[in-house]
């Protein structure tokens, strides 16, 4: 299988090494939005490498979501003529609809930053913490 692009890989929440184990396990469960294995299943790549990994998904999930809600907001605003009171209000729908959405991309987006492409990991059963 040849290299997919980081970006879409994330966004398909899949490990970043191996590109086929899934990051969150299923179904969905509300009370553990981010639920996730402890390792990859194909490649035992580590999905928490070391304490505090997802700390600065924190940041991503704030950029990802600060630029969707200006969106949000300029297209209520200036393309379907509504009032700010409105606007806000259909923000707030917007982020609640949203919200499982940005705090799993974020992580997933995260450790695809962090961790590099490995067409062999499949073979090697080593655990693996980042991708050396
Ligand atoms: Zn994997």
């Amino acid at each position: 299988m040849s290299k997919r692009n980081f970006i879409l890989n994330a966004w398909m929440k899949k490990c970043p090494r191996c590109q086929e184990g899934d990051l969150f396990l299923q179904p969905f469960d509300w009370s553990k939005p981010v639920n996730m294995p402890e390792m990859c299943p194909v490649c035992h790549q580590k999905y928490e490498p070391e304490p505090g990994f997802y700390y600065g998904a924190m940041f991503l999930s704030y950029i990802l979501s600060g630029f969707f809600f200006l969106a949000i907001m300029g297209t209520c605003l200036i393309f379907l003529d509504m009032s700010l009171n409105a606007s806000m209000g259909v923000l707030l729908v917007v982020a609640a609809l949203t919200y499982f959405f940005f705090l799993r991309m974020s992580r997933s987006l995260w450790i695809n930053l962090m961790v590099k492409y490995d067409p062999e990991a499949k073979k090697s059963q080593d655990v693996k913490g980042f991708g050396y």
